[in-house]
């Protein structure tokens, strides 16, 4: 018997979504008692949980298969996960022959249900488990959590799947409608966590914002997060990613700004800024909501952070319509910004629109926002220099000098309550702080993304997310 048997190799791509699958994945196959393993080479099932959102992304998670295939032992099944098997699952054997199982994203818990059938089989040909039906969270998870657990922090999946008709956005065909799951599976899942000594939880789905709607809830997201506060007090960190324009209500501004557990940072993507643009793209179009909510929740919610992405380059963009988002990127000062260029979605609205705009045109586009953008990001971050604010530390690097080499000096990598682990800066701190732990420390510089600082043995008084010491901004 292969020593390799009932053994596993799950490789995770794309988003944090799918990272939360990959762990609930991995939690059925360890309970069916198989054993993860991090060497391909080891392992008697090979898993992807590929991406399938845009173009990059698909070729990506084909490239991991492939890789994986050209290593592939007679005694191994490869097994494409997620979303692109979602989508393209019956096309994958065509560009990846070796491939054994595909499965669809919307039925990853049954996983150790395909590997079995896998073992069982008695002809070469792939087998499928790509069922459409609508998922049914919360009704189907067979017990596992929905979290991902990344050193001391965690993601907690709140919903899957989406009801918004964003034109260019393959994702409510690929996962199907906005499923909330039930608060009480979130609450056990945060205690859990919290006794696991998780110090921030990350609120995550398509979009937050609507979490409840199907539960009959009004205002589903600001009610989720008082529950929160009360089942999971000693949790310090809460943050919100993925919230939809238009959905940003009093209420949940008010709940953000009177619990100092929930970080003072909203990550919600606008994707441009221009209405004529924003209704090709089937966006919510009030900009002018946009800019009164933003105001409103700075003047409510003391050092906000936000956090938004564009596209540029989407099909009739304009020079004009361009013009109006680099405006209101220099009037709104966002703190954190991500762009980017238009992906040529096959069968989603946006693709029959006429107007497809040049690469080249779409790259400039995106390194002009982003050359207006970074002065303001380093702005912000140099309004920090001389406080103290709290840090979540990560881990330990040695510190590099200005022609990259090593210096000898031990740094903390940490991330304050203004940046999202994987997509925003850290906070660079001399010397070795305890990793897991959130520390007060000075800062001392600044650099477009991440912040430079020392620790604060003598802070004024224990800070909590949003209270920056020293004369504010
Ligand atoms: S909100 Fe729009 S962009 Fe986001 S997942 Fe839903 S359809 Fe896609």
């Amino acid at each position: 018997m292969s020593k390799r048997k009932d053994s596993y190799y799950l490789l995770s791509l794309g988003c944090s979504k799918n990272t939360v699958d990959s762990q609930s994945m991995a939690a059925l196959l360890d309970q069916a008692g198989m054993r993860g393993t991090d060497y391909a080479g080891r392992a008697e099932v090979l898993i992807v949980n590929t991406c399938g959102f845009i173009e990059s992304a698909r070729q990506e998670s084909i490239d991991a298969l492939r890789e994986l295939a050209a290593h592939k032992r007679p005694d191994q099944y490869l097994i494409a996960a997620g979303c692109l098997s979602q989508r393209f699952g019956h096309d994958l054997p065509g560009q990846i022959p070796q491939l054994d199982g595909v499965i669809g994203t919307r039925r990853w818990m049954d996983i150790v249900d395909l590997v079995r059938r896998l073992r069982d089989r008695k002809h070469p040909e792939p087998i499928y488990h790509l069922p459409d039906e609508a998922i049914t969270v919360g009704m189907d998870e067979r017990g596992v959590s929905r979290v991902a657990v990344q050193g001391p922090s965690a993601y907690l999946k709140i919903a899957d799947g989406c009801r918004r008709p964003c034109a260019f956005c393959a994702i409510p065909a690929i996962k199907g409608t906005a499923v909330s799951r039930p608060v009480e599976r979130i609450l056990a899942e945060a205690r859990q966590l919290r006794d696991q000594g998780v110090k921030e939880l990350i609120l995550i789905a398509q979009d937050t914002t609507d979490y409840g709607h199907d539960l009959g809830v009004k205002d589903g997201l600001a009610a989720l997060l008082e529950q929160l506060v009360a089942a999971v007090p000693d949790v310090p960190w809460i943050r919100i990613m993925y919230a939809y324009p238009g959905y940003v209500t009093d209420h949940l501004i008010e709940t953000m700004a009177s619990h100092r557990q929930i970080v003072p940072y909203l990550d919600m993507p606008l994707q441009h800024a221009d209405h004529r643009t924003l209704l090709r793209m089937r966006r919510p179009a009030n900009v002018d909501w946009v800019q009164r909510t933003v105001a409103k929740m700075r003047s409510t919610i003391p050092n906000l952070a936000i956090r938004t992405t564009f596209i540029v380059g989407y099909p009739g963009e304009t020079d004009e319509e361009f013009d109006t988002l680099l405006n209101f990127v220099r009037e709104m000062q966002f703190d954190r910004v991500g762009c980017f260029t238009y992906s040529f979605e096959p069968g989603t609205p946006s693709a029959d629109q006429p107007g497809q705009v040049e690469p080249s045109v779409m790259e400039d586009r995106r390194d002009r926002l982003m050359s207006i953008q970074q002065p303001i990001s380093l702005a912000r971050n140099q309004a920090l220099i001389g406080r103290t604010l709290d840090v979540l530390v990560e881990g330990h690097a040695e510190a590099t000098d200005e022609n990259d080499q090593p210096t000898g000096q031990m740094i903390s990598l940490a991330r304050s309550y203004r940046d999202a682990p994987e997509i925003d800066g850290y906070v660079l701190v001399e010397g070795e702080l305890p990793a897991g732990e959130i520390v007060p420390v000075r800062v001392t510089g600044a650099m477009v993304y991440d912040l430079v600082a020392t620790p604060d043995l003598m802070p004024h008084t224990v800070i909590a997310p949003g209270t920056i010491l020293g004369p504010q901004p």
